[in-house]
This record gives C-alpha cells, sequence and structure tokens, in this order.
C-alpha cells in the first residue's frame, strides 16, 4: 500500500509542490489549509478547509483519515512581518503545532515531518551552517521555528514521536510542468521580485544593501529548488516509515549565492537586465547563510538534482511567465 500523508499547509508554496511530487512517485496525499496564505488551485486531490489551531476540525480529518503520516508545512514565514506581529507568529507557529501534536496523538498518528528554517542559527558564528551550530535566533519568526524544534524533541523523548525537523535554506524555483510556482501577497522574496522587476512587472528592485562585507557587498543565501526540498521531505517520511525515529538536517546546496549574482542570473536566464537600485539593508538580514548538509546527504541519501542558480531562475521564470494563482 502506498503511505497514505496528511499535508498540512499543503495549498501554500512548499507543500503544494511537496504534494504533488509525493502523488507523482505514487503516494496518497490530502491537505488542510486554511488558505490564509496558499491557494485553493494549487492543490491536487482532496483539500480540508480549516485552522490547525482549530482541534476539531483538525481531529474529523486525522480520524476520518488513517494517515500514515502528517508533513506540516503550515506556518507564517515572513521575518519582517513577525518583528512586528510577534504574538501572531507564536500563536499560528507555535500554538497551531501544539494542536496539531495533540490531535496526532489522540488518533495515534505517529509520524511528523516539520519544516524548519535556518533562522533558528540567527546570525551565524561559522560557515557553513551544520546541525550543531548554536541556535540563536534573531526574529520571532526564527524564536518561533525554534521553541517548536524544543517542543517536538520533548516529543519525541517522552512520548516516542518519530520527528524529522527539516532546516530550510532558501526555498526557490517552481514546477512549472506541474502549474505550481511561488505566489505571496504581497511577494517579499528575492527571485519572483527579480524576474517581475525584469518583466516591468514594478518598479526597479531594492538591494537590501550593498555595503555588506561579502564577494560584492550584497548578502549571500543559499537558494534550494523546491523539488530537492520535496524530495528531502519524501525521504525523510520514508526513513520514519521504515521504524526510525527521526532527526534534524539542513536541507541546502551548499552554495551561496550573492544578490547581486541572482540578479546576473535572472537577467541571463530572461535575456534582459534586472533593473534595480541600492537600498539600505534589511532588519535581521545576516550576511551570509549557507548550509553544511552534508548529514542529510549521507544518512538519508538525498543530493540536489537543481544546486545551479540559472537552473533554479529558470524554472521560476516559465512559472511567473504563466503564474494560475
Ligand atoms: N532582497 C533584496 N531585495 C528584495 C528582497 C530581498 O535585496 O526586494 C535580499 C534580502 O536582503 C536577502 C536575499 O535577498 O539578502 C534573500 O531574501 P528573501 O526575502 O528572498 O529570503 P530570506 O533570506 O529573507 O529568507
Amino acid at each position: 500500500m502506498p503511505p497514505r500523508i496528511l499535508i498540512v499547509g499543503g495549498a501554500g508554496y512548499i507543500g503544494s509542490c511537496c504534494a504533488a511530487l509525493l502523488q507523482e512517485a505514487g503516494w496518497r496525499t490530502e491537505c488542510f489549509d486554511d488558505l490564509s496564505t496558499g491557494h485553493r488551485q494549487a492543490v491536487r486531490g482532496p483539500l480540508h478547509v480549516g485552522d490547525i489551531r482549530d482541534r476539531a476540525a483538525l481531529s474529523r480529518v486525522l480520524a476520518a483519515g488513517r494517515f500514515d503520516g502528517v508533513m506540516h508545512f503550515a506556518a507564517r514565514s515572513l521575518v519582517g512581518e513577525s518583528t512586528r506581529h510577534p504574538l501572531r507568529y507564536f500563536d499560528n507557529n507555535v500554538a497551531g503545532t501544539i494542536s496539531l501534536l495533540q490531535v496526532m496523538a489522540d488518533h495515534g498518528v505517529n509520524r511528523l515531518v516539520f519544516s524548519s528554517t535556518c533562522a533558528i542559527y540567527g546570525t551565524p558564528e561559522r560557515l557553513p551552517i551544520d546541525e550543531s551550530h548554536p541556535r540563536a535566533p534573531v526574529s520571532p519568526y526564527g524564536e518561533s521555528k525554534e521553541l517548536v524544534e524544543r517542543v517536538l524533541a520533548q516529543v519525541r523523548e517522552r512520548e516516542g514521536l518519530q520527528v524529522t525537523t527539516l532546516r530550510y535554506f532558501n526555498a526557490a524555483g517552481a514546477l512549472p510542468e506541474q502549474g505550481l510556482g511561488e505566489s505571496h501577497h504581497p511577494e517579499t522574496h528575492l527571485i519572483p521580485l527579480a524576474i517581475q522587476a525584469a518583466l516591468g512587472q514594478r518598479p526597479p528592485l531594492a538591494v537590501f544593501g550593498d555595503d555588506y562585507p561579502t564577494r560584492d557587498g550584497t548578502c549571500v543565501r543559499d537558494y534550494i529548488h523546491v523539488a530537492d526540498l520535496a524530495e528531502a521531505h519524501r525521504l525523510a517520511m520514508q526513513r520514519l516509515l521504515d521504524g526510525d525515529a527521526g532527526d534534524a538536517y539542513n536541507v541546502g546546496t551548499g552554495i551561496g549565492t550573492t544578490v547581486r549574482e541572482v540578479l546576473d542570473s535572472v537577467g541571463r536566464v530572461l535575456g534582459t537586465p534586472v533593473p534595480h537600485h541600492p537600498a539600505p539593508r534589511r532588519e535581521g538580514d545576516p550576511p551570509e547563510l549557507y548550509a553544511q548538509a552534508d548529514r542529510i546527504r549521507r544518512e538519508l541519501g538525498w543530493q540536489p538534482r537543481q544546486p545551479e542558480i540559472d537552473d533554479i531562475v529558470r524554472t521560476a521564470a516559465a512559472w511567473a511567465a504563466s503564474p494560475r494563482f
């Protein structure tokens, strides 16, 4: 029997791509999402509309589904917004996850893959960042994910929850052949903004800081293709299905790319330069973030298939040419 997985937050960017690729691999998925930031059109298969803090709604879905495991993508994820509305982040991300964990326990669903973030490490003390790097988040968003990781560690140790935490670096790219990609309102992420600026759909891009101590003065990030992230989820859940207790893994390529290099890539892919101008640094942006992702390669056999920035941008551009939502 193929695994049956509840994708919580399955109408969002990463959750919807993951659900589509699991289905392609023959897995059965159902989605639970409140559609606050996700899109109904992104969901293939059953969609249960609800809020993860609504235990009765979650309970109905878990009672009916006989799920082998849950993948939990539902969260607020904007660093800037979290500094203005911290309670919103702790309520959705921390209280929401506790609600999900309680309902899973009520229904004997014992396997979870949880979306975490490199934001839990804060400003790096050393690079590349491995999983043992000190965790010192600098935003309420990062803090909310770090708190959940601590809750999960306790529930694993004391209640035997099988749980793997995936600490994403910068999710990017799209699945144009599946009609899926990134569509945030408002959009805040570099690659879609740069593509839209190059296509003349928005004003020139503001480069947040060009005086960082990096090779060209702009911030370095580790962009990871959403299809590679999805594969990390499949492998992580498969390992739990095989009986493993789970672990925490960074998911990145290990390649650091500057903002300017991203703009150059978008210019190459689209054949037209990205209009841009320098702007002040954005609060809470560390100069450099890139992963040491050896553990997931070694233990789960994961490896990124599209690590090159041009390949990532190409898929994002193909999606941006005809976004379906
Ligand atoms: N960035 C930028 N201009 C923008 C949006 C982002 O210069 O309009 C920079 C941002 O400062 C960071 C990088 O692009 O260094 C990636 O930002 P994004 O918001 O995509 O992801 P984050 O790193 O915040 O998760």
